[in-house]
């Protein structure tokens, strides 16, 4: 896919302005990119004339070539679709702020409650309640308050012979009693659209009067995401969307669809199946994702304007004398990425991500910096030019000297030897056009 576009690309090459005829080409591409990645067929017709408008006899930015400034406009307009800025959640709102969770059963809204608990709680310091109103399936409750009690927040307690509305209510007293933040109401889905569903959420609706109300899909279902989502907005005044399962093979065309079709906000991305796998949505990430080919253009973009260019000529001279790739070079790419916008921020825009297996990709985006470097600090100059020495009682004492544990270390040196691999195959192409840009 990314291949096919690249290549249709690369026939626009050479051209000095955009017409009608170089560019069309290229869009028959970005159209079938974006069917591929399951976005709708009628917003993929209205995106790529948006596009073709756009790119239409504009002049070709001097420091662009035109199969770039063509990503660009692709890239600019997913994005403005999706919505440019990352919605937060709205909690503004005399407590406790209530959450209200709607979608089809299997569709992730417990696992999503619990996430959701755990982010507020410890990125925003909420004191945050959980209740279950699904009363048709005892295992729906006992699920919720184990993710509650694993996540650390209180959790109401209903009892299967109760309605939703009482059950809903009383959390909602005991929420405003205890002095919570936030309550968030998870709720039973159905396997289909039905009418009892759609007559209970609403229901709970009027009972809890919630600030936000989202609608929780799974990204796997594709153009059926659009239709239930439909349904359920015309039942609820929606006011988000949390979009889960975006670990899979999915390639995120519903977002596309679904902030098009709905117009409402996707407010968070669900990545895994533990309570840690929840983002906040950042439309250009799925940009780039659906494109299916990285982003080099912003990433040369934020390099121009954060890297440090000496470390980064430092590295290419390195690359050209054939030197290897070491630890303090690992060190300074991280220490780079940091003020880049993160590991995962970086790694997205680069060429042939898309292609690594999933696992790989959620190692290479899984760790925290800051940890990492404290690990190489404590090795010696050594150790660092030549890793494969660090055996047992080295990754001891690297481990002591760094606060961390043996499990890290080796971590560590597997994800640079990951590392290592990919500037290996970059080195001839993408890096080192990459770094000359950063010069240029
Ligand atoms: P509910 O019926 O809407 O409450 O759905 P659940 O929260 O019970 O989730 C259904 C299944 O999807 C469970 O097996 C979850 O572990 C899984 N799941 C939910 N969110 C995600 C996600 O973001 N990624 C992955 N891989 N699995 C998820
Ligand atoms: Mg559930």
């Amino acid at each position: 896919l990314s291949n096919r576009l690249q290549g249709a690309l690369r026939t626009l090459r050479g051209e000095a302005r955009l017409t009608e005829k170089n560019i069309g080409e290229a869009l028959r591409e970005v159209r079938i990119a974006l069917l591929e990645a399951d976005v709708a067929l009628s917003t993929t017709k209205t995106l790529i004339e948006t596009i073709r408008t756009r790119a239409l006899g504009q002049e070709v930015m001097a420091t662009l070539n035109p199969s770039q400034a063509v990503v660009k406009i692709v890239h600019d307009t997913l994005v403005e679709t999706m919505g440019a800025a990352c919605d937060r959640l709205n909690l503004a709102t005399r407590p406790p702020a209530v959450v209200l969770l709607a979608g089809l059963q299997g569709s992730g809204k417990t696992t999503s409650a619990g996430k959701l608990a755990r982010l507020l709680r410890e990125r925003e310091r909420k004191k945050v309640a959980l209740v279950s109103v699904d009363v048709y399936r005892p295992a729906a409750m006992d699920q919720l308050e184990r993710l509650a009690d694993e996540v650390g927040v209180v959790f109401y307690k209903g009892s299967p012979t109760e309605s939703p509305e009482v059950i809903a209510r009383r959390a909602v007293d005991l929420a405003r009693r205890e002095a919570m933040d936030v309550l968030i109401v998870d709720t039973a889905g159905r396997l289909h659209i039905d009418e009892t569903m759609m007559n209970e959420v609403r229901a709970l609706h009027a009972v809890t009067a919630p600030i936000e109300t989202l609608f929780v899909v799974d990204s796997m279902t594709g153009q059926d995401a659009v239709h239930t989502a439909k349904a359920f907005d015309e039942a609820l005044p929606l006011t988000g969307v949390i979009l889960t399962k975006t670990d899979g093979d999915a390639r995120g065309g519903a977002a596309l669809s679904l902030r098009a079709v709905i117009g409402k906000p996707i407010k968070f991305l669900g990545t895994g199946e533990k309570t840690d796998g929840l983002e906040p949505f950042h439309p250009e990430r799925l940009a780039s994702r659906i494109l299916g080919m990285g982003d080099v253009l912003t990433l040369i973009e934020e390099a121009e304007r954060k890297v440090d260019r000496q470390s980064a000529e430092r590295l290419a001279e390195k690359f050209k004398k054939g030197k290897g790739f070491d630890l303090e070079d690992f060190r300074e790419q991280m220490l780079q990425m940091e003020r880049m916008g993160g590991m995962a921020g970086v790694l997205d825009k680069l060429p042939g991500m898309n292609d690594l297996p999933a696992a790989a990709r959620a190692q290479l985006q899984n760790h925290d910096t800051r940890r990492l470097v404290a690990i190489i600090n404590s090795m010696t100059p050594q150790e660092r030019r030549f890793p494969d020495t660090i055996r047992g009682s080295r990754k001891r004492r690297i481990a002591q000297g760094s606060g961390t544990g043996v499990p890290e270390v080796n971590r560590l040196l597997k994800q640079f030897a990951q590392a290592q691999r990919m500037m290996k195959q970059m080195g001839k192409g993408g890096l080192k056009r990459m770094l000359a840009g950063m010069k240029g």
